[in-house]
């Protein structure tokens, strides 16, 4: 443990529960990954703050003695993004679960950051109301790792993503400060300081309580199962049902492999022999989803649906999207090893892009299961291998890799909703020029000028703030045009 370590935990000890500072070695290692377990560092310290007091307590000790720290919520991210620093302190929300106010008349929850995802939807549900995103993770993720990765999930499509339903957020910098960011309003006046924060991962501070926007609980909801005999057919339907002006509340695809994997995992019973499924779910007035349901229907049989299933109760429902949401572990059942990649292209390109990934694997022997949000043109696909097999995992990283490649070049880009994390910082360059990648470390020195928060995350070269960065040898472009500063 570094002096400054121990003088942090001497700090926390003063502001925590005994039990709530870590550094016992054996105990440490409970928190060494997140959801990318091959990435794995034992963190030096481990503190579970209670509240925002308390975790800007510790966070202010930090900056005194210059040591780095991790926010960490449920650890469910898949990018390596709460990866402990191994001299730095590892700061934990799963003591911050309150939901601290539920106010349906101005559609509005307040939550500390460890909450649940799910429990904000259990919450507001008497009211009538629900929060939409809804990550597959969302049992078990938190709305802290949730606003630092910017998450979605299947109703997305139509509802938006994280950032559109977050409007206010109490923030700790990364020099200790509680700042309060956007409001129970919409459009708080000045620089959008919220926008930076969500989607940051944890790079610019510690989000200590999240104001979110709650969404009425729609009158009808109709969940439909529908089998194809290719995932070109599925493609062509979605495009077809978007095209009609149907915005779906969603639209998942899973090609065969992964329904394999999801019937052996969970018994879904999804139809037999399909190469191809779509779970689409339609909500809204009843009026609207009967006429928007005749029109889906129909488009589907157009484009070759062989099999399509309306649920017809609650448990219906619950098992169609079981399958779904239970497909990226239930392929452990169908391969030891496996990496869940995360690309987004336009959704236009969705056929020609799973065919060039069929052609990558059968050239490579390497298996690659689909199961995505095809509304959104957010692909997963779980590139499987054997660990234990010489040469596989590298084989498999090559197809990953050449998978990010497939989206940049169809105009998408390396990360739907994962995140950049430790996993992907190598591909940034891929579809940043060094400049954009400088200015976007602009930022984070404004927020974090002596880089503790979160280092070595997202950023392929991370540089001190204020150092002259590669090839410019003096001002930055965005500095010589007046648009920044470097401190
Ligand atoms: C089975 C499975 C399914 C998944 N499905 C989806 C999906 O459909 N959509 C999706 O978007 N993601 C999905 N994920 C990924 C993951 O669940 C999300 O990224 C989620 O938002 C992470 O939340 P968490 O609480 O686990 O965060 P963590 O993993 O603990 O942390 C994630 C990042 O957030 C930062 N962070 C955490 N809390 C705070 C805070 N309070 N302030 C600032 N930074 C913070 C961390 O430093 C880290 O960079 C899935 C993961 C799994 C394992």
């Amino acid at each position: 443990m570094t002096p400054g370590v121990r003088a942090v935990a001497t700090r926390a000890r003063e502001l925590l529960a005994p039990d709530a500072v870590i550094d016992d070695r054996a105990r440490l290692r409970t928190y060494e990954c997140d959801g990318l377990t091959h990435y794995r560092v034992v963190p030096a310290l481990v503190v579970i703050p209670e509240d925002a007091d308390q975790l800007a307590g510790v966070v202010r000790a930090c900056a005194e003695h210059g040591v780095p720290f991790v926010a960490r919520g449920s650890g469910t991210g898949l990018s390596g993004g709460a990866l402990p620093h191994a001299e730095g302190v590892l700061v934990v929300t799963s003591r911050m679960r309150a939901i601290t106010d539920v106010r349906p008349e101005d559609q509005r929850a307040v939550v500390q950051p460890g909450v649940v995802n799910l429990d904000v939807t259990r919450a507001a549900t008497p009211h009538g109301y629900y929060y939409a995103p809804d990550p597959s993770s969302q049992q078990i993720c938190s709305i802290g790792g949730n606003v630092a990765e910017n998450s979605g999930g299947a109703h997305c499509l139509k509802y938006g993503f994280t950032t559109n339903h977050v409007v206010g957020a109490d923030f700790v910098t990364a020099g200790g400060e509680v700042v309060p960011l956007g409001a129970m309003a919409p459009d708080a006046p000045g620089y959008d300081l919220l926008g930076a924060v969500v989607g940051s991962e944890g790079t610019l501070g510690i989000v200590t309580s999240v104001t979110v926007r709650l969404v009425r609980l729609p009158e009808e909801v109709r969940t439909i199962l529908v089998g194809f005999h290719s995932t070109d057919a599925a493609g062509a339907a979605v495009s077809a049902i978007i095209a009609a002006g149907i915005v779906p509340a969603a639209i998942e695809m899973m090609d065969a492999l992964a329904i394999e994997a999801a019937e052996e995992a969970v018994h879904c019973n999804y139809p037999a022999g399909a190469g191809a499924v779509l779970v689409i779910e339609l909500d809204g007035p009843a009026a609207e989803v009967a006429a928007e349901y005749d029109e889906v229907e129909r488009l589907c049989e157009v484009n070759g649906a062989f099999e399509q299933r309306l649920a017809t109760d609650p448990f219906d429902r619950a098992l169609i999207w079981k399958g779904r949401k239970s497909a990226f572990a239930a392929v452990g059942r169908i391969s030891p090893d496996y990496i869940v990649q995360d690309g987004v292209i336009p959704r236009t390109a969705l056929p020609e892009v799973l065919r060039a990934m069929g052609e990558l694997s059968a050239q490579r022997g390497v298996r690659v299961a689909n199961v995505f949000h095809a509304g959104d043109g957010n692909l997963h696909p779980l590139v499987l291998f054997d660990e234990s097999k010489a040469g596989e995992a590298e084989a498999a990283e090559e197809v990953s890799g050449a998978i990010l490649d497939l989206c940049i070049r169809h105009g998408g880009s390396i990360t739907g909703e994962h995140g950049v994390g430790v996993d992907k910082a190598r591909y940034l360059p891929r579809m940043y020029t060094e400049e954009d990648l400088d200015t976007m470390q602009l930022v984070r020195c404004a927020f974090d000028p002596d880089g503790i928060s979160n280092p070595g995350k997202v950023f392929p070269t991370p540089r001190l703030c204020g150092e002259v960065p590669g090839r410019h040898k003096g001002a930055h472009p965005a500095q010589e045009a007046g648009l920044a500063e470097v401190f």
